[in-house]
Protein backbone atom coordinates (compact mmCIF):
# COMPACT_ATOMS: atom_id res chain seq x y z
CA UNK A 1 0.00 0.00 0.00
CA UNK A 2 1.60 3.46 -1.18
CA UNK A 3 0.76 6.57 0.86
CA UNK A 4 1.04 9.93 0.05
CA UNK A 5 1.74 12.41 3.33
CA UNK A 6 0.34 15.22 2.24
CA UNK A 7 1.58 18.10 5.43
CA UNK A 8 3.51 20.60 6.72
CA UNK A 9 7.08 19.31 6.34
CA UNK A 10 7.51 19.46 9.75
CA UNK A 11 4.97 17.35 10.47
CA UNK A 12 6.78 14.61 8.64
CA UNK A 13 9.19 14.17 11.71
CA UNK A 14 6.31 13.67 14.50
CA UNK A 15 4.32 11.58 12.56
CA UNK A 16 6.68 9.34 10.16
CA UNK A 17 8.19 6.63 12.99
CA UNK A 18 4.29 6.55 14.40
CA UNK A 19 2.79 5.66 11.27
CA UNK A 20 5.40 3.33 10.13
CA UNK A 21 4.99 1.32 13.63
CA UNK A 22 1.38 1.38 13.49
CA UNK A 23 1.27 0.48 9.47
CA UNK A 24 4.29 -1.50 8.80
CA UNK A 25 3.09 -2.64 5.29
CA UNK A 26 2.44 1.19 4.64
CA UNK A 27 5.04 2.37 1.92
CA UNK A 28 4.95 5.49 3.43
CA UNK A 29 6.26 9.05 1.52
CA UNK A 30 5.86 12.65 0.60
CA UNK A 31 5.78 12.49 -2.87
CA UNK A 32 5.86 10.91 -6.06
CA UNK A 33 3.77 9.93 -9.25
CA UNK A 34 0.60 10.63 -8.14
CA UNK A 35 -1.31 7.89 -9.95
CA UNK A 36 1.03 5.17 -7.70
CA UNK A 37 -0.72 6.33 -4.34
CA UNK A 38 -3.63 4.79 -2.59
CA UNK A 39 -3.81 6.87 -0.15
CA UNK A 40 -3.24 10.31 1.30
CA UNK A 41 -2.76 11.21 4.88
CA UNK A 42 -3.54 15.42 5.06
CA UNK A 43 -3.39 18.06 6.98
CA UNK A 44 -3.08 21.64 6.23
CA UNK A 45 -0.03 23.26 5.21
CA UNK A 46 1.33 20.48 2.72
CA UNK A 47 2.53 21.57 -0.67
CA UNK A 48 -0.65 19.47 -2.57
CA UNK A 49 -3.52 21.58 -3.33
CA UNK A 50 -5.04 19.64 -6.69
CA UNK A 51 -5.85 16.64 -5.84
CA UNK A 52 -7.21 15.18 -9.21
CA UNK A 53 -3.98 13.78 -10.24
CA UNK A 54 -4.88 11.00 -7.18
CA UNK A 55 -7.37 9.41 -8.81
CA UNK A 56 -6.15 5.73 -7.75
CA UNK A 57 -6.39 7.14 -3.54
CA UNK A 58 -9.20 5.44 -2.35
CA UNK A 59 -8.79 7.55 0.93
CA UNK A 60 -7.75 10.70 2.07
CA UNK A 61 -7.44 10.71 5.69
CA UNK A 62 -7.41 14.22 7.68
CA UNK A 63 -5.09 14.35 10.79
CA UNK A 64 -7.32 17.20 12.08
CA UNK A 65 -10.68 16.80 13.45
CA UNK A 66 -11.92 20.22 11.50
CA UNK A 67 -11.92 19.92 7.50
CA UNK A 68 -13.14 22.75 6.35
CA UNK A 69 -9.86 23.38 4.75
CA UNK A 70 -9.79 20.07 2.71
CA UNK A 71 -14.20 19.29 1.93
CA UNK A 72 -14.15 22.42 0.36
CA UNK A 73 -11.18 21.73 -2.08
CA UNK A 74 -13.31 21.23 -5.52
CA UNK A 75 -10.51 19.07 -6.92
CA UNK A 76 -11.21 16.59 -3.99
CA UNK A 77 -13.28 13.39 -5.37
CA UNK A 78 -11.89 10.47 -2.96
CA UNK A 79 -13.56 9.28 0.37
CA UNK A 80 -12.63 12.01 3.23
CA UNK A 81 -12.04 10.99 7.03
CA UNK A 82 -11.65 13.02 9.93
CA UNK A 83 -9.84 12.54 12.40
CA UNK A 84 -11.05 10.98 15.62
CA UNK A 85 -8.65 10.17 18.13
CA UNK A 86 -8.71 9.27 21.75
CA UNK A 87 -5.80 11.74 22.59
CA UNK A 88 -7.44 14.61 20.85
CA UNK A 89 -10.34 14.03 22.80
CA UNK A 90 -9.16 13.94 26.09
CA UNK A 91 -7.16 16.97 25.27
CA UNK A 92 -10.04 18.99 24.43
CA UNK A 93 -11.48 17.97 27.55
CA UNK A 94 -8.46 18.58 29.50
CA UNK A 95 -9.00 21.97 27.72
CA UNK A 96 -11.89 22.98 28.24
CA UNK A 97 -12.40 21.82 32.15
CA UNK A 98 -9.74 23.96 32.77
CA UNK A 99 -10.83 27.09 31.65
CA UNK A 100 -14.29 26.53 32.46
CA UNK A 101 -13.24 25.87 36.27
CA UNK A 102 -11.07 29.01 36.33
CA UNK A 103 -14.50 30.81 35.33
CA UNK A 104 -16.82 28.53 37.65
CA UNK A 105 -14.47 29.37 40.42
CA UNK A 106 -13.81 33.48 39.23
CA UNK A 107 -10.10 33.11 39.90
CA UNK A 108 -9.56 36.47 38.39
CA UNK A 109 -11.10 37.83 40.85
CA UNK A 110 -8.09 37.45 43.21
CA UNK A 111 -4.89 39.86 42.82
CA UNK A 112 -1.81 39.66 44.79
CA UNK A 113 -3.01 43.89 45.55
CA UNK A 114 -3.47 43.54 49.65
CA UNK A 115 -7.38 43.50 49.38
CA UNK A 116 -9.01 40.68 50.68
CA UNK A 117 -11.73 39.69 48.82
CA UNK A 118 -13.97 37.41 50.79
CA UNK A 119 -17.25 38.72 49.71
CA UNK A 120 -18.19 36.47 46.78
CA UNK A 121 -18.47 32.67 47.28
CA UNK A 122 -18.47 30.57 44.30
CA UNK A 123 -21.88 28.08 43.56
CA UNK A 124 -20.89 24.55 43.43
CA UNK A 125 -20.72 23.07 39.94
CA UNK A 126 -24.75 21.80 40.09
CA UNK A 127 -25.37 25.29 40.67
CA UNK A 128 -23.65 26.31 37.17
CA UNK A 129 -24.87 26.22 33.81
CA UNK A 130 -22.61 24.74 31.34
CA UNK A 131 -23.56 24.69 27.27
CA UNK A 132 -21.92 23.05 24.72
CA UNK A 133 -22.17 23.58 21.55
CA UNK A 134 -21.67 20.80 18.98
CA UNK A 135 -21.79 17.43 20.62
CA UNK A 136 -19.28 15.32 18.60
CA UNK A 137 -16.49 13.59 19.67
CA UNK A 138 -15.20 16.50 21.19
CA UNK A 139 -18.15 17.76 22.29
CA UNK A 140 -18.82 14.68 24.36
CA UNK A 141 -16.40 14.11 25.37
CA UNK A 142 -15.89 17.55 27.19
CA UNK A 143 -19.58 17.23 28.34
CA UNK A 144 -18.23 13.95 30.01
CA UNK A 145 -15.07 15.29 32.03
CA UNK A 146 -17.08 18.06 33.01
CA UNK A 147 -20.40 15.89 34.26
CA UNK A 148 -17.94 14.21 36.14
CA UNK A 149 -17.33 17.38 38.08
CA UNK A 150 -20.92 17.75 38.37
CA UNK A 151 -21.82 21.02 36.36
CA UNK A 152 -25.70 21.59 35.22
CA UNK A 153 -24.96 20.47 31.28
CA UNK A 154 -26.36 21.60 28.20
CA UNK A 155 -25.64 21.35 24.59
CA UNK A 156 -27.13 21.85 21.01
CA UNK A 157 -26.08 19.65 17.94
CA UNK A 158 -27.85 19.53 14.63
CA UNK A 159 -29.67 16.52 15.40
CA UNK A 160 -30.76 17.01 19.37
CA UNK A 161 -29.25 13.15 19.32
CA UNK A 162 -29.51 12.29 22.86
CA UNK A 163 -26.36 12.30 25.26
CA UNK A 164 -26.52 10.95 28.98
CA UNK A 165 -26.36 14.00 31.66
CA UNK A 166 -27.06 16.75 28.89
CA UNK A 167 -30.21 18.69 28.48
CA UNK A 168 -30.04 18.58 24.43
CA UNK A 169 -31.11 20.95 22.06
CA UNK A 170 -31.53 20.85 18.41
CA UNK A 171 -30.71 23.31 15.57
CA UNK A 172 -34.12 24.91 16.58
CA UNK A 173 -33.83 25.93 19.80
CA UNK A 174 -30.29 27.24 20.03
CA UNK A 175 -32.05 30.18 22.09
CA UNK A 176 -32.95 28.17 25.08
CA UNK A 177 -29.07 26.62 24.95
CA UNK A 178 -27.79 30.16 25.06
CA UNK A 179 -29.82 30.65 27.70
CA UNK A 180 -28.73 28.02 29.89
CA UNK A 181 -24.87 29.26 29.52
CA UNK A 182 -23.54 30.76 32.43
CA UNK A 183 -20.11 29.25 30.97
CA UNK A 184 -20.57 28.34 26.96
CA UNK A 185 -17.73 26.32 25.08
CA UNK A 186 -18.06 26.50 21.33
CA UNK A 187 -17.24 22.74 19.54
CA UNK A 188 -19.05 23.61 16.92
CA UNK A 189 -16.98 22.31 13.16
CA UNK A 190 -16.80 25.33 10.53
CA UNK A 191 -19.80 24.79 7.85
CA UNK A 192 -21.85 27.10 5.81
CA UNK A 193 -24.58 26.93 8.80
CA UNK A 194 -22.39 27.56 12.04
CA UNK A 195 -20.48 30.45 10.64
CA UNK A 196 -21.31 33.65 12.25
CA UNK A 197 -23.76 31.97 14.38
CA UNK A 198 -22.91 34.01 17.39
CA UNK A 199 -24.02 37.38 16.43
CA UNK A 200 -25.33 40.21 18.40
CA UNK A 201 -28.57 38.64 18.48
CA UNK A 202 -27.24 35.57 19.76
CA UNK A 203 -24.69 36.55 22.35
CA UNK A 204 -27.85 38.59 23.50
CA UNK A 205 -29.40 35.47 24.76
CA UNK A 206 -26.72 34.41 26.76
CA UNK A 207 -27.08 35.58 30.87
CA UNK A 208 -25.48 38.46 32.13
CA UNK A 209 -22.05 37.71 32.76
CA UNK A 210 -21.65 34.83 30.62
CA UNK A 211 -18.03 33.20 29.86
CA UNK A 212 -17.51 31.90 26.40
CA UNK A 213 -14.61 29.13 25.99
CA UNK A 214 -14.40 28.71 22.19
CA UNK A 215 -11.63 26.12 20.96
CA UNK A 216 -14.20 25.42 18.25
CA UNK A 217 -13.51 27.57 14.62
CA UNK A 218 -12.94 31.62 14.74
CA UNK A 219 -16.08 31.82 12.03
CA UNK A 220 -18.73 31.08 14.78
CA UNK A 221 -18.29 34.17 16.48
CA UNK A 222 -18.96 37.33 15.01
CA UNK A 223 -15.55 39.33 16.47
CA UNK A 224 -17.20 43.18 16.61
CA UNK A 225 -19.99 41.91 18.31
CA UNK A 226 -18.13 39.70 21.19
CA UNK A 227 -16.26 42.93 21.66
CA UNK A 228 -19.19 45.04 21.85
CA UNK A 229 -21.14 42.36 24.54
CA UNK A 230 -17.98 42.51 26.49
CA UNK A 231 -17.64 46.11 26.74
CA UNK A 232 -21.32 46.59 27.62
CA UNK A 233 -20.29 44.76 30.23
CA UNK A 234 -23.29 41.70 29.05
CA UNK A 235 -20.25 39.24 29.13
CA UNK A 236 -17.96 38.20 31.65
CA UNK A 237 -14.91 36.95 29.90
CA UNK A 238 -14.07 35.28 26.41
CA UNK A 239 -11.18 32.68 26.09
CA UNK A 240 -10.38 32.15 22.43
CA UNK A 241 -8.09 29.95 20.90
CA UNK A 242 -9.26 30.23 17.33
CA UNK A 243 -9.35 32.79 15.23
CA UNK A 244 -10.85 33.68 11.49
CA UNK A 245 -7.26 34.36 10.42
CA UNK A 246 -4.21 32.31 12.14
CA UNK A 247 -1.83 33.66 13.99
CA UNK A 248 -4.32 36.57 15.27
CA UNK A 249 -2.96 39.72 13.79
CA UNK A 250 -0.66 41.44 16.24
CA UNK A 251 -3.10 44.58 15.76
CA UNK A 252 -6.16 42.55 16.41
CA UNK A 253 -8.36 44.11 19.19
CA UNK A 254 -8.57 41.04 21.05
CA UNK A 255 -4.88 40.90 21.86
CA UNK A 256 -5.37 43.81 23.76
CA UNK A 257 -8.83 43.38 25.23
CA UNK A 258 -9.34 43.18 28.69
CA UNK A 259 -11.82 41.06 28.76
CA UNK A 260 -10.66 38.17 25.86
CA UNK A 261 -7.61 35.67 26.99
CA UNK A 262 -6.34 34.58 23.66
CA UNK A 263 -4.16 30.96 23.26
CA UNK A 264 -2.84 30.14 20.08
CA UNK A 265 -4.95 26.96 18.63
CA UNK A 266 -3.32 24.71 21.20
CA UNK A 267 -6.50 23.22 22.82
CA UNK A 268 -5.68 20.12 21.69
CA UNK A 269 -3.20 18.54 19.41
CA UNK A 270 -3.15 14.66 17.26
CA UNK A 271 -0.78 12.94 18.84
CA UNK A 272 0.74 10.65 16.62
CA UNK A 273 1.17 7.98 19.36
CA UNK A 274 -3.42 7.68 19.62
CA UNK A 275 -3.81 9.00 16.64
CA UNK A 276 -1.00 6.31 14.19
CA UNK A 277 -3.44 3.35 14.95
CA UNK A 278 -6.50 5.00 13.89
CA UNK A 279 -5.07 6.20 10.56
CA UNK A 280 -3.90 2.45 9.89
CA UNK A 281 -7.16 0.92 10.82
CA UNK A 282 -8.59 3.22 8.23
CA UNK A 283 -6.01 2.56 5.74
CA UNK A 284 -6.71 -0.84 6.00
CA UNK A 285 -10.10 -0.76 5.97
CA UNK A 286 -9.54 1.49 2.78
CA UNK A 287 -7.52 -1.20 1.00
CA UNK A 288 -10.00 -4.19 1.61
CA UNK A 289 -12.97 -2.69 0.58
CA UNK A 290 -14.33 -2.08 4.36
CA UNK A 291 -16.53 0.63 5.63
CA UNK A 292 -14.12 3.65 6.44
CA UNK A 293 -14.48 5.03 9.80
CA UNK A 294 -15.33 8.87 10.57
CA UNK A 295 -16.37 9.29 7.19
CA UNK A 296 -16.91 13.26 6.11
CA UNK A 297 -20.53 14.07 4.62
CA UNK A 298 -19.73 16.77 2.37
CA UNK A 299 -23.03 18.21 1.67
CA UNK A 300 -23.42 18.81 5.73
CA UNK A 301 -19.53 20.19 5.86
CA UNK A 302 -18.44 17.73 8.74
P1 LIG B 1 -17.89 16.19 15.14
O1 LIG B 1 -17.72 14.90 15.83
O2 LIG B 1 -18.08 16.21 13.66
O3 LIG B 1 -19.11 16.96 15.85
C1 LIG B 1 -19.67 18.12 15.37
C2 LIG B 1 -20.88 18.48 16.21
O4 LIG B 1 -21.41 19.73 15.76
C3 LIG B 1 -22.01 17.45 16.10
O5 LIG B 1 -22.63 17.28 17.35
C4 LIG B 1 -22.98 18.13 15.13
O6 LIG B 1 -24.33 17.76 15.30
C5 LIG B 1 -22.80 19.58 15.52
N1 LIG B 1 -23.20 20.50 14.45
C6 LIG B 1 -22.67 20.63 13.21
N2 LIG B 1 -23.31 21.57 12.52
C7 LIG B 1 -24.28 22.06 13.33
C8 LIG B 1 -25.28 23.05 13.20
N3 LIG B 1 -25.42 23.76 12.05
N4 LIG B 1 -26.10 23.30 14.22
C9 LIG B 1 -25.97 22.58 15.37
N5 LIG B 1 -25.05 21.63 15.58
C10 LIG B 1 -24.21 21.37 14.56
O7 LIG B 1 -16.62 17.14 15.44
P2 LIG B 1 -15.56 17.05 16.64
O8 LIG B 1 -14.59 15.98 16.41
O9 LIG B 1 -16.30 17.07 17.92
O10 LIG B 1 -14.79 18.45 16.42
C11 LIG B 1 -15.48 19.68 16.54
C12 LIG B 1 -14.61 20.83 16.05
O11 LIG B 1 -13.58 21.12 17.01
C13 LIG B 1 -13.81 20.57 14.78
O12 LIG B 1 -14.62 20.69 13.64
C14 LIG B 1 -12.77 21.65 14.84
O13 LIG B 1 -13.29 22.83 14.27
C15 LIG B 1 -12.59 21.87 16.36
N6 LIG B 1 -11.26 21.46 16.84
C16 LIG B 1 -10.44 22.39 17.40
C17 LIG B 1 -9.19 22.02 17.90
C18 LIG B 1 -8.30 23.02 18.59
O14 LIG B 1 -7.16 22.69 18.95
N7 LIG B 1 -8.75 24.23 18.81
C19 LIG B 1 -8.77 20.68 17.81
C20 LIG B 1 -9.62 19.76 17.20
C21 LIG B 1 -10.86 20.16 16.72
P3 LIG B 1 -24.81 16.22 15.08
O15 LIG B 1 -24.24 15.44 16.25
O16 LIG B 1 -26.27 16.26 15.12
O17 LIG B 1 -24.24 15.79 13.75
Amino acid sequence: MRVLFAARPEAWQAWAPALREACPEMDLDRGGEPASFDAIIYAPGGEIEDLSPYGNARLVQSLWAGVERIVTNPTLTQPLARMVDPGLARGMAEFCTGWAMRAHLGMDRYAQDGTWRNDVVAPLAPQRGVTILGLGELGRATAAMLGAIGFRLAGFSASGRPVEGVEVFDADHLAAALGRAEILINLLPDTARTRDLLDDDHLAMLPRGAWIINPGRGTAIVDAALIAALDRGDLGHAVLDVFRTEPLPGGHPFWSHPGVTVTPHIAAETRPETAAPVVAENLRRAMSGRPILNLVDRDRGY
